[in-house]
């Protein structure tokens, strides 16, 4: 039988807790349900379609329903849908690695699966952790500790958590958390006091050589969201921040872990962010686009060194010991590997740099608007950050929900977007076309329009 919406709404709300979402608000509301897609468009169970400005978090890269990661998804579960990684191997798990440490720009060597970004940076960090602990446990006895950015986000375990940043999401886990060594990070627009881009990023890059100098010895490594900031608000880095974290973490004897996750795969506009300042970590997490969208996967990604360390005869206990039920996934990495080759086939990390160009030269008219602040852009990654006052930048009252409201009413019009905090995130499906984002930015532009109008 098939379900009405008012059925599946009904359903819904009696049976689902949803990421993320205050609950109570979102009971008071109509939900989307989401039936089907095609290319960059979403359709819900009423047959309306929306495009797909979020790349169903961040993840889309060729459209929905794409017939080559389809059939790639067929040929895969005709043979064998899962068998596990712990001490055996398969197919599609090889070649995806192989693949991975190839596409790297550097001198990566091992991937290391898992199902979610999170997952795929506290592998990063108890990788990193052990590394130290293994190369010589007395010597670096105290290298426990790791160094993060203001406004981190590295997912929502309970290690992603403590190297997380973020007080709205993380202040209330405080206490179950291990304790990180905070620097701050260069948000350009709320740091005028500091001066220009240069002057913030070298304040930045001191007070992270500040802390190195006096605590490197309990600093296991340092984490970082290379170029961009994402769910901190798309705060985008100033050209030079990256590089200059690299050159202290090899200055001071610290590992380098650069998140990927929600930049990988031509997100920026190259196939990874780390290649635009040709910073060489040793520990890369990979997520989201890793898939093209299709299922949850993620890879941690390291050197041969960090990999050396951890070899030994078995009562040495250098192993490591994590894993996931679901590590190395057949379909996972078959469709991975597929939309690997896909982006290779189609162009997709040049097409996504054309159209960050195209993109950039429209976003300026939504400064015409009285609510927009601030707008940045790092390939096909856009903010848009809302404030009360242009001035003195201040923002809305969360009370007013002024974000929400706004994105309400794109999707009235037919564009999915999210917003974070006071900022509006347009992340689209890499693969969509220069007229959709065209008309993605022509609706932004009206549903904000449309609430100046009502706060005015
Ligand atoms: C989304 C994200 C994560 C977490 O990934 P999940 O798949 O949601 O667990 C980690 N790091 C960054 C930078 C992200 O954007």
């Amino acid at each position: 039988m098939k379900y009405s919406y008012e059925q599946l709404e009904q359903l819904d709300k009696q049976y689902v807790w949803h990421p993320f979402t205050q609950m109570k608000t979102y009971v008071e509301e109509k939900p989307l349900i989401i039936e089907r897609g095609q290319g960059s468009y979403l359709f819900d169970v009423d047959g309306n379609k929306y495009l797909d400005g979020y790349a169903s978090l961040w993840v889309n890269v060729h459209g929905h329903n794409d017939p080559e990661l389809n059939e790639a998804l067929h040929e895969q579960i005709e043979k064998i849908s899962h068998s596990t990684l712990l001490g055996s191997a398969n197919v599609p798990s090889i070649l995806l690695a192989k693949k991975l440490i190839e596409i790297w720009p550097g001198h990566l060597s091992k991937v290391f699966y898992s199902d979610t970004g999170a997952a795929a940076v506290e592998i990063a960090l108890k990788m990193a952790y052990q590394y130290w602990k293994n190369i010589n446990p007395i010597k670096y006895e105290k290298k426990n500790r790791f160094i993060s950015l203001k406004e981190a986000y590295h997912g929502d375990t309970v290690g992603a958590v403590s190297v997380g940043g973020m007080d709205l999401f993380h202040r209330i886990f405080k206490p179950l958390l291990f304790e990180r060594v905070e620097i701050p990070s260069p948000y350009v627009y709320r740091m005028e006091e500091y001066g220009d881009e240069e002057e913030i990023v070298n304040y930045c890059l001191q007070q992270l050589e500040d802390v190195l100098i006096q605590k490197h010895e309990e600093i296991a490594g340092v984490i970082v969201e290379p170029l961009v900031q994402g769910a901190a608000g798309i705060i985008t880095h100033p050209k030079g921040f990256l590089k200059g974290v690299e050159t202290l973490c090899r200055q001071y004897g610290v590992l380098l872990i650069c998140d990927e996750v929600a930049v990988g795969f031509g997100r920026t506009g190259t196939l990874f962010a780390c290649e635009q300042e040709e910073v060489h970590p040793d520990i890369v997490c990979l997520g989201k686009g890793i898939t093209g969208g299709y299922l949850p996967l993620a890879a941690t990604l390291t050197t041969e060194d960090v990999y050396a360390a951890f070899l030994g005869d078995i009562d040495e206990n250098k192993t490591f010991y994590h894993g996931h039920t679901y590590t190395g996934n057949q379909l996972s990495c078959s469709v991975a590997l597929k939309n690997i080759e896909l982006i290779e086939k189609r162009n997709v990390v040049s097409e996504a740099k054309r159209k960050a160009a195209v993109l950039a030269e429209k976003l300026p008219t939504l400064y015409e608007l009285p609510i927009v602040g601030d707008i940045r852009q790092k390939g096909l990654m856009v903010g848009i950050e809302i404030v009360k006052d242009k001035k003195t930048k201040q923002i809305f009252p969360r009370s007013e929900n002024m974000e929400h409201q706004i994105i309400l009413e794109a999707r009235k019009r037919g564009l999915i977007i999210r917003p974070l905090g006071p900022v509006l995130t347009f992340i689209p499906v890499l693969a969509m076309t220069d007229d959709q984002i065209e008309t993605a930015v022509n609706i932004i532009f009206d549903s904000i329009a449309e609430m100046v109008k009502v706060v005015r």
